[in-house]
């Protein structure tokens, strides 16, 4: 029979592993994190690190060479795992940390930080355990939401860990980021709710998603990827298992997730009953210390209080209880901001580039901010636009103060240039022991200093520098605006905290003095404050100080040059000698201890005495220090609340300065907000596409009214500036509404409550959404949406299907968007379906517009402008020639040309004079000399063709498929020698038609 002996350290391993079984468990090993088995394998495949095995039990039953059973293990350094951990998180996966509890020999004297996971960790201290089994415990689960190490977390942007949960017509949503104390919580109703959570999800591009695990309560489109280890990992066979590399499944799973969509991160399932609703009232009422949830308005939200509540007991979870920094709830209204639907956000590149690495974003060009708290609070007034006047207007007058003034705004931004991080540095303080680090307590320190500068700096302008936060309605009136030097606070952790700390607990050195020479002293509490430590180390110093002397006076004792006092983890301090050494220069009282290679290590009894005393005073100072540390944690933390508050008022003063900063370097002028539905700009610029481009950007007009100019058709040729121009108007409307200037002479902004931009499929292909199905779905969606203050962006819809299918439901758009009583709203369509142009004749609000074009010297030059009417010429003979069309085929175009437009004079002669015409392909084909077996070319020509009867004839006519062919031609991306494969191509298509 087997007689298996397993290892206690396995044991405990298989029970912290059973303790969070869809997580990966790094289970730490003195200076390493190991994990075993099948996480061992993953993370070898994943992180590249080597997959070796470790002995984890005996057989007795086997011969004596094979008794030993192996599992597999990979390991991380433990002053590296942060990258690691950053790693499997980034990918979905959860990691939970085990630490090592127990002072080992190791850790007793070593002084090096223990763990980043868990600086404040309390150690048991050696004696009471120590032949007893290492003990160890999982101090966090660490997920995509759930990250609050800030070697994981970029600086400038917010973590978001967010819950939803649908049940009916209604919507529920919270969402927070564990990093600064940020938590807030909504509900939506009606017809659009699902549509609003999936807006508000795209906006805060949460890292990790929550759902109910229960199918009705779950938001359609976000199945969640859950427990995504067990998922990989356990349902298989041993066999499947093997047969199957790890990034084989990862692969798997990746592919699945549609989620993406909707969130950066990840979906993660949590039990129905967490989203209980007086589960989640109770335990929202003690995590906000209130006996009542009343003030908050939750009572009338009883689906954002689920969500919120189980957003509490994720955190829970997985800090292991350390939520201390959600202590407050906004709940707020999707009615106070604009509405953008995430591919709206995509189209608009507002906080990245939509095609990876071919430009920048909005937010690159605007973000300007010194602190990390103002870029984070930046890139939210970017993703959230406001639709009301007040506030607005508050940011506006705050910008433009610092636009006027420059030498204020340069002095504002030289004093916020030494604020730091104090949004994350107050919240990890906030968490105490668990978190916190002498590090944080620094950072915070440097903040406050730099305070009084900023304060000299804004001077009399203060109040007017930072403008209102629209962010506080919910829960009581919100606080002034101040900014309030915590002077005291100050004071405490200048007295408290020394001048260069240590980054973590434990790596102090009391017992330095740093007099005569010696290693200076590195510690976290200054002399002064904590007076245990100061005694302790008055009374211990002298050992230090005879070790420190000890090599001088034992040379000069002994007379041996090589003599050396050195100190190591296993043997403690030692004096060295080299084997050359003459061995009647050793003293009687020099002990061996060991021998090495070319050299001998002695101790004597005096230095084993010293080395005791300071062994044990620097283990009390570790725990003194610890203690002193977290008592100065929760005085800072009993003035939270209005530290917070500085942060917050420093953040919107940076966000505001980054506006006008950059309103004075781009030359952006104040746009005039008010209620009408008019958008006018005089000169205005794509903020993005005029820092990109070498010659100088060409400025555009564009009035809208929705009484007057309602939709603008605009056509040209390919690469005119028709997108470029859409998207400016779009991006000028969300600046202004966001309390920006504008690239513009002049702009005035009637409030739109909600932009949507759509983009025909073909355009879109870079995003891998390039069906015209996704094209029609989201036409659908905007059709249904947008009301009469919308601002409605259309970029060639109707591409992404045939000419005439395409032609008709552009048509149709149109028709809608300009008939619709509830819509009318302010709408730019760029096509180049030149046939729509006639529209302008039927629909009183459209007007025709066209991007200008020249031909210079037999080319065509983009003028870049926009200009009334319909575009006259497609250009397409010209972008032929360049393209290296034959000269004998382009010289027959044009003969082609010439004759078609004759024809056309003939037509609007034959029919009203004031109509703008065109003839259709057709009749191109069958033009004398458009003999079958030529190559036809169709030029779309000024206008849309009327017949006499009035009606509009795009779609009577049989397509040809030649015609089709060369319609679908993007001319501009053929190269000569596709071109030659081209003509080769019509000419057997024109047989065939034959
Ligand atoms: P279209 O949509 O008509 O094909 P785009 O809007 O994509 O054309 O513009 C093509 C290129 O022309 C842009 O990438 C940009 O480099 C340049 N461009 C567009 N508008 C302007 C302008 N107003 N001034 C200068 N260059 C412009
Ligand atoms: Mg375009």
């Amino acid at each position: 029979m087997a007689k298996i002996e397993i290892h206690a350290w396995y044991r405990q391993y298989r029970q912290l592993k059973a303790q969070a079984a869809d997580a990966i468990l790094l289970f730490r090993f003195g200076d390493f994190y190991e994990t075993f088995d099948d996480d061992a394998k993953l993370v070898a495949e994943l992180l590249d690190v080597t997959l070796t095995r470790k002995d984890y039990a005996v057989d007795k039953s086997k011969p004596r060479d094979s008794q030993k059973l192996y599992a597999p293990m990979a390991g991380m350094p433990y002053h590296a795992v942060e990258r690691y951990v950053s790693e499997l998180v980034g990918r979905g996966y959860r990691v939970a940390i085990a630490e090592q509890l127990t002072e080992t020999e190791a850790t007793r004297t070593d002084t090096r930080p223990r763990s980043v996971f868990a600086a404040g960790i309390q150690h048991t201290a050696p004696g009471e355990i120590e032949r007893k089994m290492v003990h160890r415990e999982i101090v966090r689960i660490i997920t995509p939401g759930t990250v609050v190490d800030l070697g994981m977390l970029t600086a400038t942007a917010n973590n978001y860990l967010a819950a939803a949960l649908v049940e009916g017509e209604r919507a529920g949503l919270a969402y927070a980021d564990l990093s600064t104390g940020e938590f807030a919580a909504t509900e939506f109703s009606g017809e659009r709710a699902l549509q609003q959570l999936l807006g508000e999800l795209a906006r805060l591009q949460a890292a990790e998603v929550l759902v109910p695990d229960a199918e009705g309560l779950r938001p359609p489109g976000l199945a969640p990827a859950e427990a995504r280890l067990t998922r990989d990992l356990a349902p298989m066979t041993r066999d499947e298992r093997e047969a199957l590399l790890p990034h084989e499944r990862v692969a798997r799973r990746l592919d699945a997730e549609n989620a993406a969509r909707w969130s950066r991160g990840h979906v993660t399932a949590w039990p129905a009953w967490r989203w209980d609703a007086s589960e989640a009232r109770e335990v929202l009422r003690r995590q906000l210390g209130v006996g009542t949830l009343a003030a908050f308005g939750l009572d009338e939200r009883p689906l954002a209080a689920r969500a919120a509540g189980a957003l509490v007991q994720y955190v829970h979870e997985t800090q292991r209880h350390q939520a201390a920094q959600l202590n407050t709830l906004r709940v707020y209204s999707m009615a106070s901001f604009m509405f953008l639907d995430p591919q709206t956000r995509r189209n608009l590149e507002l906080l990245e580039p939509g095609r990876p690495g071919a430009r920048t974003a909005l937010v690159n060009v605007l973000d300007r901010t010194r602190t990390p708290m103002g870029a984070r609070l930046l890139r939210r007034w970017i993703a959230q636009p406001l639709v009301s006047l007040a506030p607005l207007q508050a940011r506006q007058a705050a910008v433009a103060r610092l636009v006027e003034r420059s030498m204020l705004r340069a002095e504002v931004r030289e004093a916020l240039g030494a604020v730091g991080d104090m949004e994350r540095a107050l919240n990890r303080i906030a968490q105490g022991l668990a978190v916190a680090t002498p590090r944080d307590l620094a950072q915070l320190r440097a903040s406050l200093r730099a305070l009084p500068a900023v304060l000299a700096a804004a001077g009399a302008d203060l109040a007017d520098l930072i403008p209102d936060d629209e962010m506080t309605p919910g829960a009581g009136a919100p606080p002034p605006p101040i900014l309030d030097p915590c002077a005291d606070v100050l004071d405490l952790l200048e007295q408290a905290l020394d001048d260069e700390p240590p980054a973590l607990l434990g790596a102090s050195n009391y017992l330095r003095s740093g007099e005569d020479g010696g290693e200076r002293p590195r510690r976290v509490i200054r002399p002064g404050f904590e007076p245990r430590i100061d005694a302790l180390v008055q009374a211990s110093r002298h050992a230090q100080e005879f070790i420190d002397r000890l090599e001088a006076r034992e040379r000069e004792r002994t007379g041996i040059k090589s003599l050396k006092v050195g100190y190591n983890s296993v043997f403690g301090y030692y004096i060295e000698v080299s084997r050359t050494t003459d061995e009647r220069l050793i003293p009687k009282d020099y002990e061996r201890k060991q021998t090495l290679v070319g050299a001998e290590r002695y101790i004597t009894a005096e230095l084993k005495e010293y080395e005791q005393i300071i062994d044990r005073a620097r283990l009390q100072l570790i725990e003194l220090e610890r203690e002193a540390f977290a008592r100065l944690c929760a005085q800072i933390s009993a003035h939270v609340e209005r530290l917070r508050r500085v942060a917050r008022a420093l953040a919107r003063l940076d966000a505001a300065q980054s506006l006008a900063e950059s309103a004075a370097r781009c030359g952006y002028t104040r746009p005039h907000l008010d209620e009408s539905t008019r958008l006018r700009i005089r000169r205005g610029r794509h903020p993005v596409v005029e820092q990109m481009l070498a010659e100088p950007f060409v400025p555009n007009d564009i009035a809208l009214d929705t009484d007057e100019a309602q939709l603008l058709i605009i056509t040209g040729p390919n690469m005119a500036g028709k997108s470029t121009v859409l998207r400016q108007v779009a991006l000028i409307a969300l600046m202004a509404q966001i309390g920006s200037f504008v690239p513009a002479e002049h702009a005035e902004v009637g409030l739109v409550d909600r932009i949507f931009t759509r983009i025909g499929a073909q355009d879109d292909i870079a995003t891998g959404q390039s069906t015209f199905m996704v094209e029609m779905t989201e036409t659908a969606a905007l059709l249904l949406q947008s009301t009469r203050r919308s601002l409605i962006i259309l970029d060639e819809v109707g591409r992404g299907t045939s000419t005439y299918d395409g032609m008709a439901i552009a048509r149709a758009v149109v028709e809608y968007l300009h008939n619709e009583p509830h819509l009318g709203c302010r709408t730019l369509f760029a096509t180049h379906y030149h046939e729509l142009t006639a529209l302008e004749g039927t629909l009183p609000r459209v007007r025709n517009y066209h991007m200008a074009a020249v031909e210079h010297d037999g080319q065509v030059v983009f003028l870049h402008e926009l200009r009334p009417g319909g575009a006259d010429r497609s250009y397409g003979i010209h972008v032929a020639e360049l393209a290296g069309i034959p000269r004998a085929v382009t010289a027959r175009a044009s003969a082609l040309l010439a004759e078609l437009e004759g024809r056309r004079s003939q037509a609007t002669a034959r029919s009203e004079p004031d109509q703008a015409q065109s003839l259709t392909a057709t009749e191109a084909l069958a033009a004398p000399d458009g003999a079958p077996g030529s190559p036809p070319v169709a030029a779309p020509l000024r206008g849309g063709r009327r017949r006499a009867d009035g009606q509009l004839s795009l779609f009577d006519v049989a397509p040809s498929p030649v015609l089709e062919y060369l319609r679908r031609l993007n001319i501009n991306e053929v190269t000569p020698l596709q071109a030659l494969n081209l003509l080769y191509e019509l000419q057997k298509l024109a047989g065939e038609a034959e």
